[in-house]
């Protein structure tokens, strides 16, 4: 079989290396031209942190990689499968992505435990108690066993990020997306999801952080995008990217945060 069929997306070559391919992908939010020309490939174990000045599209980009928004032009394929209006291409991939928000995004109503059982109990079908299982183990890894029973409103923000990705996990992603998954923290909260942000990299999780934090860009990034005005203006390797950066703009950006 060869590749092109292998992945069921003619036209296309992609390696098997290959998790995520954008190809010349543009998107407009009605006559405003938000993602111009993105070409961006992420490999398995690749860690890529984004940055860039607000309104820049960083958002907007990784939202297109689980279809939270849709691209107009270009190709998006992810491990394999490519987005398209197909539902079960959708699906299928949304089973694979996991995403972590600024603002956590946990059901108020419902506890930890039952927060982080939620989709496998409802998406993947499992028993109740495997569920609860698979729950425990994910808020364990995020060392915040002990918080299972209580409800997202008693705990800080820095403990409910934490809950925010080991819900996410509970789904056993392929590729996790951070959409500054740190900036509504107060300053002391931070160091406590980056540190799980960490563990994640080290067991090779495939991950894509918009984030300004460029201390965990410069020890967990293996590659560092800037975008501006809706383009990857440029991207490297951390100590290229900070000590080198080529672009006006991109030096500009990092004169004002570090
Ligand atoms: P960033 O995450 O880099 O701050 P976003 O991707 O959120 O940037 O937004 C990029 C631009 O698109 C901004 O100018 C924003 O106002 C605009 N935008 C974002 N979402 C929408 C939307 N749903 N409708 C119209 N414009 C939007
Ligand atoms: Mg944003």
């Amino acid at each position: 079989m060869n590749q092109e069929t292998a992945h069921g997306t003619p036209g296309m070559m992609i390696s098997d290396e290959v998790m995520i391919e954008m190809r010349q992908v543009h998107k407009w939010y009605g006559q405003f031209h938000v993602l111009k020309d993105i070409n961006l490939t992420v490999n398995k174990g690749e860690r890529i942190v984004i940055c860039g000045p607000s309104g820049s599209g960083k958002s907007t980009l990784i939202r297109c990689i689980n279809r939270l928004e849709e691209h107009q032009t270009g190709q998006i394929v992810v491990d394999g499968v490519e987005l398209t209006g197909d539902i079960k291409h959708i699906e299928k991939i949304r089973r694979e992505v996991g995403m972590v928000f600024q603002q956590f995004n946990l059901f108020p109503h419902l506890t930890v435990l039952e927060n982080c059982a939620l989709a496998p109990l409802w998406v993947r079908k499992m028993p109740r108690r495997d569920a609860e299982h698979i729950a425990m183990q994910y808020l364990e890894r995020v060392k915040i066993p002990e918080q299972a029973l209580k409800y997202p409103g008693q705990l800080s923000g820095g403990q409910q990020q934490r809950v925010a990705i080991a819900r996410s996990l509970c789904m056993n992603p392929k590729i996790m997306l951070f959409d500054e998954p740190t900036s509504a923290l107060d300053p002391e909260m931070i160091k406590e999801v980056l540190d799980v942000m960490i563990e994640l990299a080290e067991s090779g999780m495939t991950m894509i952080c918009v984030t300004h934090e460029m201390g965990f860009a410069k020890t967990v990034a293996n590659r560092v995008i800037f975008m501006d005005g809706g383009e990857i203006i440029e991207q490297n390797a951390p100590e290229e990217f900070f000590n080198n950066p080529q672009s006006d703009r991109t030096k500009l950006f990092l004169s004002q945060i570090l």
